[in-house]
């Protein structure tokens, strides 16, 4: 891909690479065992300013763009999932604020930008998860004041979260016509955090439930006009799309170069395992579906960057990718035979890992639907 990059993609590229090979791949283990947010590394990615990589010069950001985050993605993926799924948050949340936001808002950009603040969103709620116009979560107006009243489940980041992006109807009647959403502050009376989930993979996230008592929040702290959330909330899924297929490809990557190396080394029947077709086949398989990703990807990327909308090209990149991940993951670890199903070996935490990226940002079920929709429009 290098041909498509600038100098300085390739030079960003490269820096990331490094760090995720020297600070967060050998950390990985730790953050899967311990299973508590990594904070020195959260701050590492921050002072490389790798939050801001897609936000503008004069908002305090790089000034690159989606693609780029992309890019930098899949390399901190390739070190470890969960410290990618980490990278995602701050990212999409600078460009929310930065898109929609008021001084109230844009506040925080500089904090989240430097690491010091860590941002959440919470839309899914205990009976509204694909189903996203089925929450219940209300706002109701009392003077100059909201008063937040719900509970949100599955908040990645809950446990640390400085603020959080709550959405909620102004009346529970009205599907998906009158979701706003509104910046809580956690330190506000009202605001509880859950117990930790414990997850199959990707650790280190602080995932709970979050409850909202009757929270009061000032009119200014709602994000952009009143009743256009759900509208906001599908634009940011396109680039957070983007952002969850990139962190499959840094996985699946990992997970193949530890296969390819494995069947160099592994020998059986007097050769290597790398010998046999069936084991080149799979890797085969692995390196072509990647760049056909990566392709998927970047295309639709360029497109966001280039101001097009990218509803169907999005759900394609993350349900191609996400698809193809787990496959593959599922292969490198088969590669490897039983020392795959150890936890001595990191594709085992691949494999757990990845699956979480067929699930959220909307399951590979609701990207179908998006795009049977899309190809339906465009049907002469
Ligand atoms: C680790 C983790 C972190 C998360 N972080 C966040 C977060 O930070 N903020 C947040 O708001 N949410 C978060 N989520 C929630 C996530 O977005 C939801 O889990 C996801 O949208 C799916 O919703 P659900 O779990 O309720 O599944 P359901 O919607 O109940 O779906 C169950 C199954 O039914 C299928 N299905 C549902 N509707 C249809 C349909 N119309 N057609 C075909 N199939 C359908 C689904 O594809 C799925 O296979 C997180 C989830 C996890 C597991």
């Amino acid at each position: 891909m290098d041909f498509f990059y600038s100098p300085e993609q390739i030079l960003l590229r490269d820096t990331v690479r490094r760090f995720a090979r020297e600070r967060i791949a050998p950390a990985a283990a730790a953050i899967d065992r311990d299973d508590v947010f990594p904070r020195e590394i959260y701050r590492g990615l921050a002072d490389m300013g790798l939050f801001g990589v897609a936000l503008p010069e004069e908002a305090g950001g790089v000034g690159m763009d989606t693609t780029t985050a992309c890019i930098v993605m899949e390399e901190i993926a390739c070190g470890a999932g969960a410290v990618g799924n980490m990278y995602a948050l701050p990212v999409e949340s600078v460009l929310m604020l930065h898109a929609h936001g008021n001084e109230v808002h844009k506040a925080w950009i500089p904090k989240l930008l430097d690491g010091s603040a860590v941002p959440a969103t919470a839309v899914t709620e205990a009976d509204a998860g694909s189903d996203v116009a089925g929450m219940r979560t209300t706002a109701r107006l009392d003077g100059d004041h909201y008063v937040i009243h719900g509970a949100k489940a599955w908040v990645t980041f809950g446990g640390v979260c400085d603020f959080v992006l709550v959405f909620a109807k102004t009346s529970p009647e009205h599907g998906n016509h009158n979701i706003s959403c509104y910046l809580v502050e956690c330190d506000r009376p009202g605001v509880r955090r859950g117990a930790n989930e414990h997850l199959m993979g990707m650790h280190g996230l602080e995932d709970c439930e979050m409850s909202f008592d009757n929270v009061r929040v000032p009119l200014a702290n709602r994000l952009g006009p009143e009743n256009q959330a759900f509208r906001m909330a599908m634009a940011n899924f396109n680039v957070g799309r983007l952002l969850m297929a990139s962190m499959a490809l840094g996985m699946t990557r990992a997970a193949f170069e530890d296969a390819q190396r494995y069947a160099r080394d592994r020998r059986q029947f007097g050769q290597p395992i790398g010998a046999f077709q069936a084991v080149q086949f799979m890797l085969a398989d692995m390196a072509t579906e990647m760049d056909a990703a990566r392709l998927l990807i970047h295309h639709a990327a360029r497109l966001h960057d280039a101001g097009q909308p990218i509803a169907k090209q999005a759900a394609q990149a993350k349900l191609f990718t996400t698809d193809m991940a787990m496959k593959h993951v599922s292969n490198a670890l088969q590669i490897h035979g039983g020392a795959g199903y150890s936890r001595h070996f990191r594709v085992e935490r691949i494999f757990r890992d990845v699956k979480l990226s067929q699930i959220y940002e909307g399951t590979n079920q609701i990207q179908r639907l998006i795009i049977a929709r899309a190809i339906e429009k465009e049907a002469v």
